[in-house]
């Protein structure tokens, strides 16, 4: 990774919170007129997950913003229920789509990570994690490589075997983990495709890291789909992660340098956009312009960058698609995942895709925006919250009968995948270009 302008010299403050100037990172004031927004109506509990998992005021997100308040003005410490608090929730914005004062909820618990992560004292085993694996490549290539290896071995079944002696820590944990992809689609995928028909212009993607890790086959069915539709794909090998998994826990630092790779990198390849088909990755790019507004360097590019961000469904959605000439043959549904849905309000245009390929097959699935409990890596961390809020989603799945279910974000797809495995669930889960592809294939 370049070390130009790397983003250490960007990072957050100290204090700022507590002095009410400033938490630093994403929201350039975190400040009381921000916290102040909320009127306290009550009107963001009902649509709250964890809120509904514990029916207490301070898992909702009036009562987050309350205890953002109170350690501004210093009358509770940062760690204790607060720290808790911030983590506990999803960040699944379903408030943020709720809320009639526009409490841009997702950047205050954003800024209020960012600000427990400068604050923390000791040793941060998390952010070291996160550093590791979504930094670079090699973390995550060695820890590919050594899942592949437990899988292919057969000691994954000696796991889930004794998870179901012993449902403990990480034992339940294992059931987890979908079956890792054999390749990365990154070292499959030339640099640049050309488009199967005329040329439209040319676009680049973002291969990501958990989505080619575990779903490789969805990146090679989006950049199919791209160059069926006619646009020439660019899939830049020295791209990184897009940060959003470190910038989410709060590491702001690691998640601005990270995004100043990838805007010298796709800028090099000068496609008009970059389609990017997982919902956490797409809402975090179309961020940059943030995350970067108080760069002087790179202000500028990072919001050309965001602007020329689109989510697969949107951008095929927005620019046009050839209609394949059948249809899904099970019944299908669409889970909304949160970061497309509540983040970067996308909702109609992958629904309407998935309705067309579907045809009479397309089942509406009852709460399609309430989180599936993957969030990241909180089904990690808050294994029995997530599996509660998963067994809501699969309840809801198996009442509109569908036996494939469609959505476009790595974690849903692995989360629900999981609970339909260890479920014995007759359920498909699979990312949009993936169906689309299908039946593209199928006409040949
Ligand atoms: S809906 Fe908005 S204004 Fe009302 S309590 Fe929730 S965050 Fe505050
Ligand atoms: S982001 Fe989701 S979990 Fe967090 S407070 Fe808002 S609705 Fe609740």
């Amino acid at each position: 990774m370049s070390h130009r302008n790397s983003g250490e010299d960007l990072g957050p403050k100290k204090g700022g919170m507590q002095s009410g100037a400033r938490a630093g990172g994403f929201h350039p004031e975190m400040s009381e007129d921000l916290l102040a927004q909320c009127m306290h109506c009550g009107l963001c509990l009902s649509v709250c997950p964890t809120y509904a998992l514990t029916g207490l005021e301070r898992s909702s997100p009036r009562g987050r913003i309350r205890l953002m308040k109170s350690v501004m003005d210093g009358t509770i410490p940062v760690a204790g229920t607060f720290e808790y608090e911030m983590n506990f929730c999803l960040d699944c914005q379903a408030c943020q789509t709720a809320c009639p004062a526009g409490v841009k909820y997702g950047e205050l618990v954003e800024s209020a990570r960012e600000f427990i992560q400068v604050n923390k004292k000791g040793f941060k085993l998390k952010r070291l994690l996160l550093r590791t694996f979504f930094v670079g490549k090699s973390g995550l290539r060695a820890a590919s490589a050594l899942l592949r290896l437990y899988q292919k071995t057969g000691l994954e079944k000696i796991v889930i075997f004794m998870s179901g002696v012993f449902p403990i820590g990480i034992l339940k944990r294992a059931r987890l983990l979908p079956r890792l992809s054999d390749k990365f689609a990154i070292d499959i995928l030339p640099e640049f495709v050309e488009p199967k028909v005329a040329a439209r212009g040319g676009v680049a993607i973002l291969t990501g890291c958990v989505m080619d890790a575990m779903f490789a086959e969805a990146n090679l069915d989006t950049v199919d789909v791209l160059r069926e539709n006619g646009w020439r794909v660019a899939i830049p090998h020295t791209q990184v992660c897009c940060g959003s998994v470190n910038g989410h826990a709060g590491d702001n630092v690691t998640a601005r340098a990270l995004a100043i790779r990838n805007i010298e990198v796709f800028e090099g390849t000068q496609a008009d956009y970059y389609v990017v088909n997982s919902a956490g990755c797409s809402a975090f790019m179309k961020e940059y312009v943030k995350l970067l507004a108080d760069n002087p360097q790179y202000s500028d590019r990072a919001k050309k960058f965001s602007g020329r961000v689109k989510e697969f469904s949107e951008f095929i959605y927005e620019t046009g698609y050839r209609k394949p000439k059948s249809k899904i043959e099970s019944t299908v549904t669409y889970h909304e995942a949160c970061h497309l849905v509540h983040t970067q309000k996308i909702s109609a245009q992958p629904r309407e895709i998935v309705k067309d390929i579907a045809g009479d097959n397309y089942r509406e699935l009852n709460e399609s925006t309430w989180c599936c409990g993957s969030a990241g890596i909180y089904n990690i961390v808050h294994y029995d919250e997530a599996a509660e809020l998963l067994d809501r989603k699969l309840e809801n799945i198996n009442r509109c009968d569908a036996r494939t279910v469609i959505a476009g974000n790595p974690g849903c797809l692995a989360q629900i995948a999981a609970g339909a495995k260890n479920g014995r669930m007759d359920l498909e889960v699979i990312h949009l270009a993936t169906a689309l592809n299908r039946l593209y294939k199928s006409e040949k």
